[in-house]
């Protein structure tokens, strides 16, 4: 019934979000890491990865920039930086 209403069923991976970023992205600086988890779990479109130590690194095809890991960190081991930089 609805089906003219919509459009073509997307995935995340088609509709990448990194095209649409804030003007900072994350930057992993694995050097502070304890491996929390904190910011893989806060991260609103579940684009970071890593398990040990200082391998947490953001998929920046999908981030939006929102700072949000950057912010929850405890180690402080996540700059927002301009994403020209
Ligand atoms: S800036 Fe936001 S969207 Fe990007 S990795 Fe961090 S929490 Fe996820
Ligand atoms: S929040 Fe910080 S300390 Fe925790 S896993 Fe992420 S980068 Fe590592």
């Amino acid at each position: 019934m609805f089906a003219p209403l919509l459009g073509k069923p997307g995935s995340s991976k088609n509709n990448k979000t990194g095209s649409w970023r804030s003007f900072l992205k994350p930057k992993y600086l694995q050097k502070n890491c304890i491996a929390c988890g904190l910011c893989k779990l806060i991260c609103p479109e579940s684009c970071i990865e890593g398990k040990e130590k200082n391998t947490f690194r953001a998929d920046l095809a999908y981030c939006k920039g929102c700072g949000l890991c950057s912010q929850i960190c405890p180690k402080k081991d996540i700059e927002m930086i301009k994403e020209q930089e």
